[in-house]
């Protein structure tokens, strides 16, 4: 794998210079085992002509959604070492992949989001641009059922057939698990076997929420690979180089009342991936004072 320091990042910024895009008729390649191509390339190929192709590689080394194989470490490194995987199968220094997060969200426990992140890999120049979308409109229901229940409700509530499910043993057993499920009869039998196997008699029935068998998800890599291609698309205004944008906000808007500043975005700093270059950007103007409801002296 080749790498570049930072400082010859720093020194060589005039690879950047020339007008037309930098990855203009290039070729990267998205590590992906799930379908993931048709979301990703269209953005990329419009936004800066771009062209993707997937190499098959297992990503599910990395981890999974069906807990076979833990994942470890954050998202974000978890998909540039995705983006790795198919660089090296594929013997490109260009890389794309994803990584989604589903769970409970943490301001609000009963409601499931879904962050997805798509990252681009540069290691010819020594860059990562990356971009992330959440949404609660993902789909993840679980439920546990014997073998004769009715599972009418919870179907329409998941969105079955359109969102595929996975059957396991409920308490006891790891094994049988049956994934990818999107017909009834396949769904009877799976809840069979897997109840029979439980130690409570009851089967895990839940969301199978890899990205070929979850529309929902679907959509949120989709809008993330979106906002990936128009950051691509965006240069920094010093040196050139591709994935100008946000890099941090600033919080503390002051209560119209006692002056605290109150946890509210006040201004946005965009950066560069390949040099120091920094903008602040105001959120709101300066005159803006904050709803003293939100501040921790004024309304504890
Ligand atoms: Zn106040
Ligand atoms: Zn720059």
């Amino acid at each position: 794998m080749r790498t570049t320091s930072p400082r010859a990042v720093a020194h060589s910024s005039r690879r950047w210079e020339q007008a037309d895009h930098p990855y203009a008729g290039d070729t990267a390649v998205l590590a992906t085992k799930h379908e993931k191509l048709p979301l990703i390339a269209p953005p990329l190929e419009r936004a800066v002509g771009l062209l993707v192709e997937a190499v098959a590689v297992d990503t599910d080394v990395l981890g999974t959604f069906t807990g076979d194989v833990p994942r470890q470490g954050p998202p974000l490194d978890t998909a540039i070492a995705k983006a790795r995987l198919g660089m090296n199968a594929a013997g490109r220094a260009l890389g794309v992949a994803s990584e989604g997060s589903i769970g409970p969200d943490p301001a609000m426990p009963l409601v499931h989001s879904d962050r997805e992140i798509v990252v681009l890999v540069d290691d010819r120049h020594g860059i990562v641009v990356w971009e992330s979308h959440s949404s609660w409109d993902i789909v993840a229901r679980s439920t546990s059922a014997g073998p004769d229940e009715d599972l009418g409700p919870f179907l329409s509530q998941a969105h079955f057939p359109e969102h595929q499910l996975i059957v396991r043993p409920n308490c006891g057993a790891v094994h049988p698990i049956h994934k990818g499920i999107s017909a009834l009869d396949h769904l009877a039998a799976a809840v069979a076997e897997c109840a029979a196997a439980a130690t409570d008699g009851l089967a895990r029935i839940e969301t199978d929420l890899r990205a070929h068998a979850c529309p929902s998800r679907r959509a949120v890599i989709a809008r993330a690979a979106e906002r990936l291609a128009t950051r691509v698309a965006t240069r920094c205004p010093a040196c050139g180089a591709p994935g100008w944008g946000r890099v941090d906000v600033i919080l503390g808007v002051p209560c119209a009342w006692c002056g605290t500043e109150v946890a509210r975005p006040r201004t946005e700093i965009d950066g560069c991936v390949a040099c120091e270059h920094r903008q602040t950007r105001p959120v709101v103007s300066a005159e803006v004072r904050a709803d003293p409801g939100e501040c921790p002296y004024c309304n504890p």
